[in-house]
């Protein structure tokens, strides 16, 4: 059959559902021992000619890295340009390799923009941080605000001039939903779950006009393109949702209606799950109805203004002047894109290859990627899941010291790091000696 080449607007991919940490407010509930299959992110990147925003969700995605990464190699080699990304962490992990990939991203958007954006002066790719978007969630139900927001700070400055790094606070007013069920203070929003199953998903082509209140945004590239203006999003099994089809706990997440499975043709699915469906515009419209006459206006407002719920701006909302949103705006108009395409190709070619020569130039990098392993084995909560057990290796190194305790875990007595969280060896391994420190190598007695 075939597939027609598709513009994502928004699209947000389920990388993993497994989580290091156990947050009471969690809509997801309990983690699941699930990754991404990358047969599913091939299927996708197949139909796919651009992509506007990319938002990578989980579980905890720096728990797969191997799948962001594959999604930026799908990306290069297809020559699919992207113009954002984001990606919201809970900052438990502090790792070397996770900054490398966003950088990576960040250079891939940063191609994408110059070669289909109108270019010139008015285009300053490093001005445009706030397309590349880190969140850390730090709200009131996060575990492990020392080591987190000691993590926040080390990537804000790791990745200054690459990514927009920015404190997530919206947790602080939960929904009713996965495990912030039993929370009292929780908004209870189930009516949204039938309610959403009725929004279309508004689609442009040059036989289709969006019903979408963002109409004027959107530009054709070519005559046949076809464009997806809601956000899509593709589960860990492959298959595609409307936004909210990913807004609730596994088990409502799954049985929430899908679009189709990636394996087929998307915008001929698009256009049958499309049938009877409300605008998207007069959806929004009686949603927002709903909100008022099952909530009050009262408590709807009450639960926007939280300031305790409010989200650092990000770059884009502290800097951006309404005369530079207007600038901004008129960037937008894309050069052609079979000009522009041939542009990205090349360039990406050029990108894979200087990546290539750097890999091999260091060595070092397959190890970080072991590293990687090494550690996300280490968190993990499902049952019987054996992986982060470590055999005990023996000890090289003579130099000893007695570990420091501290209220979750452990520190290293040398260096000073931690070394252990809530029982688990986040980074250390156990020797015949105790437990030896992996960023400076001396061993810790406990
Ligand atoms: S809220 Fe995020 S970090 Fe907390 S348990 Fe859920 S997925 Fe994990």
């Amino acid at each position: 059959m075939n597939k027609p080449k598709l513009t994502f607007e928004s699209l947000a991919i389920e990388t993993t559902r497994r989580c290091n940490m156990k947050c009471a407010h969690c809509f997801r509930g309990d983690a699941q021992n699930v990754d991404i299959d990358y047969q599913h992110i091939d299927n996708l990147l197949d139909q796919t000619e651009v992509i506007g925003y990319l938002e990578i969700t989980g579980g905890e995605p720096t728990l797969n890295l191997d799948a962001l990464k594959y999604i930026l190699n799908g990306l290069c080699k297809r020559g699919i340009p992207l113009f954002g990304f984001s990606l919201y962490i809970n900052g438990l992990i502090y790792n070397e390799s996770f900054i490398e990939i966003i950088k990576r991203y960040k250079q891939v958007i940063d191609v994408s923009c110059t070669n289909c954006l109108k270019s010139g002066n008015e285009y300053q790719p490093t001005k445009e941080i706030g397309r590349c978007n880190i969140g850390i969630s730090l709200d009131r139900y996060h575990e492990q605000h020392d080591i987190c927001m000691e993590h926040y700070q080390k990537y804000k400055a790791a990745l200054t001039n690459y990514a927009d790094v920015r404190i997530i606070m919206k947790g602080n007013s939960p929904h009713k939903i996965g495990r912030a069920k039993n929370l009292q203070e929780a908004l209870d929003i189930s009516f949204k779950y039938d309610f959403s199953q009725k929004q279309r998903i508004e689609l442009l082509s040059k036989d289709k006009v969006p019903a979408c209140k963002n109409y004027n945004a959107y530009h054709m590239f070519h005559e046949d393109q076809k464009i997806i203006c809601c956000r899509v999003c593709m589960n860990v099994y492959g298959y595609l949702s409307n936004e909210c089809g990913n807004q609730w706990d596994w088990a409502s997440s799954d049985s929430y209606p899908k679009i189709c499975n990636v394996s087929d043709s998307i915008w001929d699915s698009l256009i049958e799950y499309n049938k009877g469906k409300i605008p998207c515009v007069q959806f929004q419209e009686l949603q927002f109805e709903k909100v008022q006459r099952e909530l009050s206006i009262e408590q709807t407002m009450e639960w926007l203004n939280n300031p305790d719920a409010k989200d650092e701006p990000t770059y884009n909302q502290k800097e951006q002047t309404a005369e530079l949103k207007k600038k901004m705006y008129a960037l937008n108009h894309p050069k052609s894109l079979i000009e522009s395409l041939e542009n990205v190709k090349k360039e990406y070619a050029n990108y894979i290859k200087a990546q290539e020569n750097l890999r091999k130039a260091k060595e070092h990098e397959a190890k970080d990627w072991e590293q990687i392993a090494a550690e996300t084995a280490c968190y993990s909560y499902y049952d019987g899941d054996k992986r982060g057990d470590m055999k005990p290796q023996a000890s090289t190194d003579q130099t000893i010291h007695p570990a420091i305790k501290t209220a979750d875990g452990l520190r290293c007595g040398f260096c000073s790091k931690v070394i252990q969280y809530q029982g688990r060896n986040i980074h250390c391994t156990p020797t015949e000696d105790g437990l030896q420190c992996q960023y400076c190598k001396h061993v810790n007695t406990v």
